[in-house]
């Protein structure tokens, strides 16, 4: 029994690590509209082919020193980063759902969640496939679920749909500027399907209150707050991932904490 548990981890942290390699390359090439499959990854600098053997997750990059094995310029260290939390995100859903359908939710819409989270970070771009994609993925998975209603799930996207259109409107007519951008926008249908309304509105509370205080952090440091875009879709991106695994208790915690 404890064998088959131990051979069970190794091999979700193992598929961890390779599909983390594969969304280093997701991360990269979706919001720039690059193919997914082809090109093979090249060293950036000297643009040699990475064969397999240097492309090992985590490791190559141990093993070559953090250098590209042809030029020898740096690699950045996100890449083994990227794959080590991939890892992680597998190996806590396996440790909290078992071999589960909410098992798999996790890993499906984890995913999601923390590619959305680099790609908005690196380039402001919550890309269509992951939002929209994602969209119709948490309706489907309200079919089947027992813990949230499709009734709900329609509900929350559609009021998570209301308010940040609302908000997107009140920013272009008062301020003159998009507070929020499309991407937020399918983001937090997304959401609204997946946690259903309440999780989500508590979602939207904290990834704001998140957005504030770094926002804060940023302007005390670099005095210039105002300027720096905030990638408010990596904060949902973030607050929903925790959710996934925590929702039920930070629920419970905000329900004590009015009571
Ligand atoms: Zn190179």
């Amino acid at each position: 029994m404890e064998i088959i548990h131990s051979f069970e981890v190794i091999t979700v942290i193992l598929v961890g690590l390779i599909m983390g390699s594969f969304y280093n390359v997701i991360i990269f090439r979706l919001p720039r509209e690059i193919s997914i499959v082809f090109p093979r990854s090249k060293c950036p600098y000297c643009k040699h082919i990475i064969p397999w053997y240097y492309n090992i997750p985590v490791l190559s990059f141990i093993i070559l020193g953090g250098k590209c094995h042809y030029c020898g310029k740096p690699i950045s260290v996100r890449y083994p980063i990227v794959e080590s939390l991939t890892a992680l995100l597998f190996y806590f859903s396996f440790i909290k759902f078992g071999l589960t359908m909410a098992f798999a939710a996790a890993i499906v819409f984890g995913s999601i969640f923390f590619i959305l989270f680099w790609t908005d970070i690196d380039t402001r771009i919550l890309p269509d496939e992951l939002t929209i994609g994602g969209s119709v993925l948490a309706i489907i998975y309200s079919f089947f679920r027992p813990d949230l209603s499709c009734k709900l799930a329609l509900i929350g996207a559609l009021i998570g749909f209301l308010i940040f259109i609302g908000s997107y409107l009140f920013f272009l007519k008062v301020k003159k500027k998009e507070g929020l951008g499309w991407g937020d926008i399918k983001l937090i249908i997304l959401i609204g399907a997946l946690f259903g309304p309440y999780k989500m509105l508590l979602i939207i509370i904290l990834s704001s209150l998140l957005g504030i205080l770094i926002w804060g952090i940023i302007a005390m440091i670099f005095k210039k707050g105002r300027e720096y875009e905030l990638p408010f879709g990596s904060f949902l991106g973030l607050v929903s991932l925790i959710f996934l695994f925590y929702g039920d208790k930070i629920i419970v915690a905000y329900n004590n904490l009015l009571l």
